[in-house]
This record gives C-alpha cells, sequence and structure tokens, in this order.
C-alpha cells in the first residue's frame, strides 16, 4: 500500500483525518494515488505526519465503496441500483411528499465534519432554501459544541486562540481532557518537543494519558479526577489563584469587563469552592490542585489545550467558559504561547461551525434571528429564511418518536454508530418515512435509509477544511469522483430537483459567495489561498493575510467577561447496581467510528475495541485480561474483551468506540451539555461482569 510504483506527478492536498489538517502531497500515477507524502511547507505539520495521514488512505478505494446510487420503498426490501437522475427525482418528490403531509418543519438535514467547508455551506443552504426551515445540525453538535458556546459567551469568538506553533514559546501547557498523542498526534509531537526544551506540564484526566507518563513525557502534576467533575477543579485552580493574589490584575483592569469580574470573584472565593472543599467531589488531594494553580499562574506564558473529555459533558459548556476564566484571570490571552486552545477532533469541525450548519446560526455565527444578518443571505439566495432556530439532532430524534419530524438528508455522518443511546436513535430512524444517506460506504445509519447516494473521499474532490487552528487550507481532487459526481455536486442536484437552483461550476464559487457573505471570510479566496498556502480566519480588509493569535489588543466581544462556574453534579449517578463509571476515548491508529481506518492496513494494530478495567475493579469481579465481559448501563448492554491495567483509576472503566460491533454507544445514554445538547458520553454509570465467550 506504502510504495505501489513510481510517482508520475502529484498534488498537495490536506489530510481528512484529525484536526491538525495536516498537507500533504499526493504523489499519483495516472489517477491512482502511489503514496502520501506530508509537505513540508505545510503551516500545520511542517513535514510532518502521523500513521492514519500517511497510510490510511486506501479505502478510498476499498472494495466497499459504493459507486451507484440506489433506492428502497421499505428498509426491508433489497437495494436497487439506479441513475442519479432517479435517485435524486425519487428522493426529492419523498421530501416534497413528507412537508405536504406533516408540514414544511417536517424535514431536516445533518452535515458532517468530514465534509469540506463548501459542501457544508451546501447543505445549510439546501436545508433553509429549498427545505424552507432551519432543521440543519452537523457532527459538532456531538463534539465541540460547547467550545462554540463556550468560548462566544466569554471572548466573543467561537474559535480557538492561537497557531499550533505558539506552544513552542509556552512556559506551562495545561491538557484537560484530552490525549493528543492518540487524537492529535503530529501537534502532540510538537508539544513534545516544547516539554522537552522544559515546559511544565500540568495534565487533568482520569486516565493516566499517554501525555501523563510516556518515554518523552512526564506530567508535573497528573490531577487524576473522577469523570464528570471538570467544573470543579477548573473553580479550584480559580480559588487558588485569586485567594493567593496571583491574578493578573493588569490584564483583568484593561481587558476584561470590570462587573463580571468582580462577580465572579466573589463567587470563586467562596469556601465550597477552595480546593479543600472539592477534593471531596474531584477525587484530587486539594495540595496537588493548589500546586497545579500556582504553577499555572507564576511560570510565564500558560496556555491551555482541552479536548472532547471537556465538551461531551452534562458540563461541558460550563467547563469550557472556566478554561476562558482560567486564561483572562492570568493574563494568558492575546500573545504567542498562551490561549485557549480547542482540539479539534475531526478535519473541519471548525470549518463546519463556522459556515453555519446549527440549527440556531447563519454562517459567520450569526444568530438566525438576527434580521440584518437574514436578509443578506435572503437577498443572495433569493428566498424567504425562517427566523425561528430550527431542531438539533436529538432534537430531531424525538420529533421523529411524536411523528413530526419525518424526512432526513444525512451527509457523511453516521448518526446510528456514532450518537448516543443507539436504541433510541435507531427507533426514531424507523420512524420516519424517507432517510437519504449521502456517504462512501454503506454505514450503520444507511441501514435505516430509503435512498443512498454515493459520496467521494478527499481524494476525490476540491474543497477546503478548516483546523483547530482556524487554517483554512485546499483540499484538491487528485482522482476521478468513483461516483461521477463530487459530494458538493450532489447537494446541488439535489437542490434543483427541489426545484432550487445552485448554480456553481467549481467551489471556488461557492467560496466566493461564503465570503460574501461571512465577514470573517470576506478576504478568503481560491487565489489567496493559492498564494499564501493557508489562511486563518479572521481574513478580511483588517487582516488581509489572516489572523494568527486572536484578542490581541481587545476581545473580539471588546471586554473579556467572566461567567459564575457552578458545579452541579451530573443525573447520571453510580448505584450499587451500576457501581462504576464508564468514560471513552480513542487510539492512535483508529479513527472516530473506523469507517476509513476499519478498511485499511491500520485495522492490524487495533482490531477490536476493548474495556480498560483497574485491577482491583477486576479481581472484585473475577475479571482476568482477554476475559470477555458485560458491560451494562441503563441505556443498554454490550460485550467487550477486558484489558486489566492501572491507566484507569478503580471505580472507573475506559473503552474506545472504533468498531460498530462494540456497541459503545448503545450503552451511552441521552443525558447532555445543558447549553448544546452534547452528549455526555464521558459519563455513564455501569456494571461489568465476566460473561461467556458470544
Ligand atoms: Fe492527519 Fe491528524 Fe495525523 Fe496530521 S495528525 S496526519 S491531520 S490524522
Amino acid at each position: 500500500v506504502i510504495m505501489m510504483g513510481q510517482a508520475e506527478h502529484s498534488k498537495i492536498t490536506t489530510c481528512a483525518y484529525c484536526g491538525v489538517g495536516c498537507s500533504f502531497k499526493a504523489e499519483m500515477k495516472g489517477n491512482e494515488v502511489v503514496r502520501m507524502v506530508p509537505h513540508k511547507d505545510g503551516k500545520a505539520n511542517h513535514g510532518h505526519s502521523c500513521v492514519k495521514g500517511r497510510f490510511a488512505w486506501g479505502y478510498a478505494t476499498h472494495k466497499d465503496r459504493i459507486t451507484k446510487p440506489m433506492i428502497r420503498s421499505k428498509i426491508t426490501d433489497p437495494w436497487r441500483e439506479v441513475s442519479w437522475d432517479e435517485a435524486l427525482t425519487y428522493a426529492a418528490s419523498e421530501f416534497r411528499r413528507i412537508q405536504a403531509k406533516h408540514g414544511k418543519d417536517s424535514i431536516g438535514g445533518i452535515t458532517s465534519s468530514r465534509c469540506t467547508n463548501e459542501e457544508t455551506y451546501l447543505v445549510q443552504k439546501l436545508v433553509r432554501a429549498a427545505f424552507g426551515n432551519n432543521n440543519v445540525d452537523t457532527c459538532a453538535r456531538v463534539c465541540h459544541s460547547p467550545t462554540g458556546y463556550g468560548l462566544k459567551q466569554t471572548l466573543g469568538e467561537s474559535a480557538g486562540t492561537q497557531t499550533f506553533d505558539s506552544v513552542m514559546q509556552s512556559d506551562v501547557i495545561m491538557i484537560i481532557g484530552a490525549n493528543p498523542a492518540s487524537g492529535h498526534p503530529v501537534f502532540a509531537s510538537q508539544m513534545k518537543r516544547r516539554l522537552r526544551q522544559g515546559a511544565k506540564l500540568i495534565v487533568v484526566d482520569p486516565r493516566t494519558t499517554e501525555m501523563v507518563k510516556s518515554p518523552h513525557v512526564e506530567a508535573d502534576y497528573h490531577l487524576k479526577l473522577r469523570p464528570g467533575t471538570n467544573v470543579a477543579v477548573v473553580t479550584a485552580l480559580a480559588h487558588v489563584i485569586l485567594s493567593e493574589g496571583l491574578e493578573q490584575v493588569d490584564f483583568i483592569a484593561e481587558r476584561c469587563d470590570r462587573q463580571s469580574y468582580a462577580d465572579w470573584k466573589a463567587f470563586v472565593l467562596r469556601p465550597d469552592n477552595s480546593p479543600e472543599a472539592m477534593e471531596a467531589i474531584t477525587g484530587i488531594p486539594a495540595a496537588e490542585m493548589r500546586g497545579a494553580a500556582r504553577l499555572f499562574a507564576t511560570a510565564g506564558n500558560g496556555a491551555i489545550y482541552y479536548g472532547l473529555g471537556v465538551t461531551e459533558h452534562a458540563q461541558g459548556s460550563t467547563t469550557v467558559i472556566g478554561i476562558a476564566n482560567l486564561a483572562m484571570a492570568t493574563g494568558n490571552v492575546g500573545r504567542e504561547g498562551v490561549g485557549v486552545n480547542p482540539l479539534r477532533g475531526q478535519n473541519n469541525v471548525q470549518g463546519a461551525c463556522d459556515m453555519g450548519s446549527f440549527p440556531h446560526e447563519l454562517p459567520g455565527y450569526r444568530h438566525i434571528s438576527d434580521s440584518i444578518a437574514r436578509a443578506q443571505f435572503e437577498q443572495a439566495w433569493g428566498v424567504t429564511l425562517a427566523a425561528e432556530p430550527g431542531l438539533r439532532i436529538p432534537n430531531m430524534f424525538d420529533a421523529a418518536m411524536d411523528g413530526s419530524f419525518m424526512g432526513l438528508y444525512c451527509e457523511g455522518e453516521d448518526i446510528v454508530q456514532s450518537d448516543p443511546n443507539t436504541q433510541h436513535v435507531t427507533a426514531a430512524l424507523s420512524n420516519m418515512e424517507c432517510i437519504v444517506v449521502q456517504d462512501i460506504f454503506l454505514n450503520e445509519t444507511a441501514k435505516y435509509a430509503h435512498v443512498f447516494l454515493p459520496g467521494s473521499s478527499f481524494l476525490e474532490k476540491d474543497g477546503t477544511f478548516t483546523n483547530a487552528e482556524r487554517r483554512i487550507s485546499r483540499v484538491r481532487k487528485v482522482m476521478p469522483a468513483k461516483a461521477g459526481l463530487s459530494d458538493w455536486e450532489v447537494t446541488i442536484a439535489l437542490a434543483k430537483a427541489l426545484g432550487y437552483e445552485m448554480p456553481y461550476k467549481h467551489p471556488s464559487e461557492i467560496m466566493d459567495e461564503i465570503a460574501a457573505l461571512t465577514p470573517t471570510f470576506h478576504g478568503v479566496s481560491y487565489a489567496k489561498l493559492e498564494k499564501l498556502g493557508s489562511i486563518q480566519w479572521p481574513c478580511n480588509d483588517a487582516a488581509p493575510d489572516g489572523t494568527p493569535i486572536m484578542h490581541i489588543d481587545e476581545f473580539v466581544r471588546g471586554k473579556g467577561k467572566f461567567i459564575n462556574t457552578q458545579y452541579i453534579a451530573t443525573d447520571e449517578k453510580v448505584t450499587q447496581k451500576y457501581p462504576l463509571i464508564l468514560t471513552t476515548g480513542r487510539i492512535l491508529s483508529q479513527y472516530n467510528v473506523g469507517a476509513q481506518t476499519r478498511r485499511t492496513e491500520n485495522v492490524e494494530w487495533h482490531s477490536e475495541d476493548r474495556l480498560e478495567i483497574h485491577p482491583h475493579d477486576a479481581e472484585d469481579r473475577g475479571i482476568r485480561e482477554d476475559d470477555w465481559v458485560g458491560i451494562e448501563s441503563r441505556a443498554g448492554q454490550t460485550v467487550l474483551r477486558a484489558t486489566v491495567t492501572e491507566r484507569v483509576q478503580p471505580g472507573v472503566v475506559y473503552t474506545t468506540f472504533h468498531f460498530p460491533e462494540s456497541g459503545a454507544n448503545v450503552i451511552t445514554t441521552d443525558n447532555s451539555d445543558w447549553a448544546t445538547n452534547c452528549p455526555e458520553y464521558k459519563v455513564t454509570a455501569v456494571q461489568v461482569m465476566p460473561v461467556a465467550q458470544p
């Protein structure tokens, strides 16, 4: 797979896996990729890559690829291959039939962070302009929607503040709820280089990850919290900083909202927010929280990096707010080496959010109720837009159960495998009258679909991805679309079948429209991307070449706003029946639901999801290494093999969700973040017992 012959020509493109967004040279022989070589001029990766981007692209030509549109009247019928025209006409007629029967708001669309910016923009445009409602959502709902909410409220922009290179100026790095060694490997290598140069490291994680202790890394503090208590930790850290006078008084006075700071200070200094009071909640010795807070506040440039271990909680948005509070209180915003840095899981999570694929926001994070913003889009699109926010993904499932949401267009997202409480998801899908799935493989969601539209891999289309540092990079078509149409062309054809014309001839024209309608993208064009290689938004008259570091002179919202972070225990309680907490994550060689990496040689490195369990909990239950174990939660049950390890703490078990048969999301529950409905994947009360091999 690595060397399939001599290259004849090459194109520069962007990795389609994680939010680092590494730049690659795709070396080609005819229409076949020979190998992927990390691009030395790539500003996110500087010539480096990981095992996913470099070796795991073979899925694009895997025999499981579906290359013909298919339809069926009932999900129990066999699929029937049809022409593009027949499939799109059928899908459009079904959507219109459902709207005539159940109302205009009875259908909607889900787009994906796997899609390009241009594709995502088209899906939300299709829903708003052709469906006539705001029922559009993205898989960012289930990962970083709390980031969008929390950073917008506090700093004024729903995005990370830095470049990756900024970490080389950090004196102390705090990683909260993330394991970049597995999830963002190229950036983790850069971070480790800085740590070897002497930067200090604080890790807040319930598990002993590679970033806590490995041959190249040893954290100065590992705050090994109980899952679900992030808010208690960040509030206790703030308590130490304020009670010991370690805050940056001048920065706060000049840059932050005075009243909000006064209110927050009074809240944080309450005795019940001290590390000593929080010790019983978090499970972390108070002295460790005190030491970590002092280190972060006094070591110089302090940078915070966080991941889904922060966002996928009932208080995900509150923790994001708490992280922003910590950064502002210590003056760690607005220059190199500092900042608030969400590590986005997928290649285009940032872009999917930027492009208006949330039911309440138009492109550029403008609320749908903003009549001035709406009027701009109405004029450009020639329609009248609905002013009320539409349904979020979990609301779509609930509405399907009561018969008011009956048709779904789902592009590039396997909601059956990736969303929580699988039983609820499949029951909702079974209730719908028409589901249109657009994907490169017959994924788990396609089992419930009536129309399958074959998608195109990242090698088969032009477009752009936006990585975790707001960097917009080109995706270049290096081989013909296997199904004849690229994804952006399919959405345009579906809109046309619905009677709405989107007359673009190339994704560059879609980007021109995005730039015209989105203030933070006003200066972006394919010509400029060609010239600069990549651009970090905001890119406009004020910053014609983009913005590497945000909030330098003032916050996007003007004054930074402190918001109180009251810890509230999750409803997901451990009991005698469910005495352990299950938390979930990823491993290096696999990627998310594994649809791609399972179809590459990477599968040999990790061929199954396993349950990590602490030796004490294993011994209590008579579980040994490699034993099969049954895992039961309030939502469901599944069976995995056990790995007995001290990486997890007593009372906590851990698994990944890369294989559909492991059923990790059969056991996760419907609990979700209070502000955004991001699922609480990271906390599920379970019982684990040995079982016979299934
Ligand atoms: Fe791709 Fe992420 Fe690996 Fe870079 S670090 S090669 S973007 S998976």
